[in-house]
Formats: C-alpha cells, sequence, structure tokens
C-alpha cells in the first residue's frame, strides 16, 4: 500500500443540513462554509438545488453560493436533480454537479419516484444542457452495498449502471453506502470488480458510519486504488431510518485515521475539530464523532503516577 494522498470533499453543507431539523439560517451557512474552506478543502459539497419544497433547508442555495468567500483553487461541487437544478447550478457557477441515482429500483423508486434505469434515461436533458458549459458530470449510485429495502446488491447491476453511465459520457461516479450496510471485504470485491471492467473510470467513496465499519470500508477502498472521499464535520448528517444511529463518516475521524497511517490529507485537523466543536455547541443532538469524544492519538495525557507526583506536592 503506497502512501498516495487522499482527497477529502466535505459534504456537511449538503448531506450535513440537509438532515437538521432546525432552520440554519443563510448567514450561519455562508460562515460555516468560509471556514471549511479555511481547513484546506479542495473539494466541498456547497449545496443541493432541489425544489424548495421537497427539501426547505436547501431553499437558499442560491444566495448561499453568491456570498461565500469562494477561493480559486477549490472545486464547487452541489447535487442536481433534474433539468431546473442543472439550470441553476450552472447559473450559480458550480464546478461540478453530482447526479443522485440509487442502485436498487426500490430505493429509486422512493426518492426519485422512477425506477433505476428509467432515472437515468432523465440523465440525458441534464448532460445536454451542461454541454458547453464548463460546468462537469459526476455520477453516483446510493445503496451500493446494500439496500434497506431489497438487501445486497448484485454486481451485475452496478456494471449495467456503470455501462449506461458511460454511454452518458459520465465516467466519475461516487458509490455511497447511504445506510451504512458495507464491510471491507465487501467493498473490495466490489472496487475490485468494477475497477476491472471500467479501468478508466474514477470511482469515489461517500461512506456512512451507522454500523461503526466507515473507517475500516475507508482504508479498503484506499487499498484498492480509492483517493477521493467523502466525510461530514461533526458527522452531521443522519441516518434516515434510525434517528440516533450515525451518518456521514466525520472528518475529523476520516482525517485523523489516515493521517495517522501516514496518508496525507492536506487538510488542518486542528481546524476542522474546532470547527466540530463549535458546530456541536451549537446542535449538539447531531454531532457525533470519535475525535469529538477522544481527542486525537496525539493529545498526550498526564500519566496517573505523575499526578500523583504533582498532588503530593
Ligand atoms: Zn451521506
Amino acid at each position: 500500500m503506497s502512501n498516495r494522498p487522499i482527497t477529502i470533499t466535505e459534504v456537511c453543507p449538503r448531506d450535513g443540513f440537509q438532515s437538521m431539523p432546525e432552520t440554519i439560517p443563510t448567514d450561519e451557512k455562508v460562515e460555516i462554509i468560509n471556514r471549511i474552506f479555511d481547513c484546506g478543502f479542495k473539494q466541498v459539497e456547497v449545496t443541493s438545488f432541489v425544489h424548495p419544497k421537497a427539501i426547505p433547508q436547501m431553499r437558499d442555495a442560491d444566495e448561499v453560493l453568491q456570498r461565500i468567500n469562494r477561493p480559486k483553487d477549490v472545486i464547487l461541487r452541489a447535487l442536481v436533480p433534474n433539468l431546473r437544478g442543472m439550470e441553476r447550478a450552472i447559473a450559480a457557477k458550480v464546478d461540478k454537479v453530482k447526479l443522485m441515482l440509487s442502485a436498487s429500483d426500490s430505493h429509486s423508486l422512493n426518492n426519485a419516484n422512477a425506477h433505476t434505469f428509467q432515472a437515468m434515461e432523465g440523465f440525458k436533458p441534464l448532460v445536454e444542457r451542461a454541454k458547453g458549459t464548463d460546468v462537469k458530470i459526476g455520477g453516483s449510485i446510493s445503496v451500493a452495498f446494500g439496500c434497506p429495502y431489497e438487501g445486497e446488491v448484485p454486481i451485475k447491476r452496478h456494471l449495467e449502471i456503470c455501462k449506461r453511465y458511460e454511454q452518458l459520457g459520465i465516467t466519475d461516479i461516487s458509490l455511497a453506502d447511504t445506510t451504512g450496510m458495507a464491510n471491507p471485504f465487501q467493498v473490495k470485491r466490489i472496487l475490485r470488480e468494477l475497477r476491472e471492467h471500467y479501468p478508466s473510470f474514477h470511482f469515489s467513496l461517500h461512506l456512512h458510519n451507522t454500523r461503526g465499519m466507515a473507517f475500516a470500508n475507508a482504508v479498503a477502498g484506499f487499498e484498492e486504488g480509492v483517493t477521493d472521499f467523502d466525510s461530514s464535520i461533526a458527522g452531521f448528517g443522519g441516518c434516515p431510518y434510525a434517528p440516533d444511529a450515525s451518518g456521514n463518516i466525520a472528518t475529523e475521524d476520516l482525517v485523523h485515521g489516515f493521517e495517522e497511517m501516514g496518508i496525507a490529507t492536506a487538510i488542518d485537523l486542528d481546524k476542522v475539530i474546532e470547527l466540530a466543536k463549535d458546530l456541536q455547541e451549537r446542535y449538539p443532538a447531531q454531532a457525533d464523532s470519535f475525535i469529538l469524544k477522544a481527542g486525537k492519538c496525539s493529545d498526550l495525557h498526564i500519566a496517573p503516577s505523575a499526578q500523583q507526583k504533582i498532588g503530593g506536592q
């Protein structure tokens, strides 16, 4: 395993905020995103251009994009569900849009009101619209490692989805463990198969820590050549099926874990932790990470024997 650097995309402003029960004021969103830039992230998922009725939290997407201090070298990514969303993303000058797709028909019907391959047919006008603009398009496969309605997703399903993405000219694919059902051996198996069939594709991982396996899955992905991972500061972004379960892997846990193994992330971990603590103070019910609880490995403590000596003096 070489120590090649990895890229971490911060998704708190989209995935995290989206699942917050309380409305986050636009000013606060802008403040948090600016602080995210300051932590050194080179890619940030800033928002989702969905209908305000579908997700009221994202109603101010256009204004947020206008007001943030956008650094030149940071790629801004947004989620786009339809042509109207694509128009807004182009107008807001995001660098990249991500199309949402579910691996299983039942999850797709629930989320996009269409079967998986029907939903992919619907991507065609979006791809057409983006032609001639600077906006790049990435695809995704949600519930790639297990669907809460159907269970395991057969590999031939992934291969068929990738084939159709290729026909659309989309070769940058985010594999999402939407409800935290992945395990490391499975991550390796699926990635190996996909990379063998689609060697020119770029696969990234969007992992949820619902069952405590996200970091192990990230390492498994890294060992299979993945260098792009999503995560959310303070672990914001819950599990849609179990209100108290963890959602996205926390950025501070992911950065800390990789850095401990000598794999560079180019992220300022202390700034991330500072922001995570701030967010925890503001939204204690949503914040959850190992680093928030235990601190970094390098945070050394006074040994009990030394403490006694101090106490005895
Ligand atoms: Zn997520």
